[in-house]
């Protein structure tokens, strides 16, 4: 059971990569790349970043709140981060998105629900089967797991900020694209998707396990490329596009 397992998840680290290097080419269909054909019928944005997150927000408690797990201050701590995130991604997030009355094609919320459900059972399975007794009190104090915790709640403010600023940017009826200002915009285009990716890798550094690795490697797959594809985006737009201004990573990339 246990080659079984990590054979798989061997295998869905692998597919990450993959999937990060077709994403470099074929940018994912929604948003400012949206395209109507080829991609399935168009379907309400707001809807589908509900039902494709929430089962995200379900999988993973479930799975260790279901189990014969003896739970500790430990397992506290990760759901809690865990909850943070996706109440606010499943929940929050779409009552807050404008709406611009843009759809998206279906096969984009059906990918991540797959992804979710994917990655949710990765880390459940992974927790109670294997490590029901392996994280000690202790483990919480330790350096990497305080600098995990740490770059998490950074990562979420950076992403929550970040979010909001983007939001702020249309008024009511508007459609159209503006130049972020202010916070981490003014050294990268994306710090939404910079903070996502900061909270899955403190996320990972807390739990140190491969299906939280694992998580990490698919966020990069998913945010790094449509980060590259949203920066050439802008410049190409905006002739007064920040020349200082770097995709994903400060002074950087
Ligand atoms: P985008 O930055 O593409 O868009 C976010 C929202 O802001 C959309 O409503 C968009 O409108 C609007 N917007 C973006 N830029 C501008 C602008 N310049 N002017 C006016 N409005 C703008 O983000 P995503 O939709 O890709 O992602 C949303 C959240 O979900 C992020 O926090 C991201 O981190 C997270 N996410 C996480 C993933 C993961 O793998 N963990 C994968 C994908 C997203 P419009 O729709 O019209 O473009």
């Amino acid at each position: 059971m246990f080659d079984t397992f990590f054979l798989f998840l061997a295998g869905w680290i692998l597919l990450g990569f993959l999937v990060m290097v077709a994403l470099l080419f074929v940018k994912a269909p929604y948003g400012r790349h949206l395209k109507t054909k080829g991609w399935g019928t168009l379907v309400n944005a707001r809807w589908s970043w509900i039902l494709m997150e929430i089962p995200a927000l379900l999988t993973f408690p479930l799975i260790v709140l279901c189990s014969n797990t003896s739970l500790s201050v430990f397992h506290g701590v990760f759901l809690t981060l865990w909850g943070l995130h996706y109440v606010n991604r499943s929940l929050v997030y779409p009552f807050r998105m404008r709406s611009t009355g843009k759809p998206i094609p279906i096969s984009i919320p059906l990918f991540a629900l797959i992804f979710n459900l994917a990655n949710g059972f990765f880390l459940g399975y992974e927790m109670v089967s294997f490590h029901a007794l392996s994280y000690p009190l202790e483990w919480l104090y330790s350096p990497t797991s305080i600098l995990g915790i740490m770059v998490f709640l950074i990562g979420f403010v950076v992403n929550l900020d970040a979010d909001r600023r983007l939001r702020n940017l249309r008024k009511p009826g508007e459609t159209g694209y503006k130049i972020p200002q202010g916070g981490l915009y003014r050294w990268v285009s994306c710090p939404n998707y910079l903070g996502e990716i900061m909270e899955w890798t403190g996320f990972a550094l807390l739990l140190c396990n491969l299906s939280a690795l694992s998580f990490m490697v698919w966020t990069i797959a998913n945010l790094l490329p449509r980060a590259l594809a949203h920066h050439r985006w802008y410049r190409e737009k905006f002739k007064t596009y920040p020349s200082e201004r770097r995709a994903l990573i400060p002074f950087f990339l």
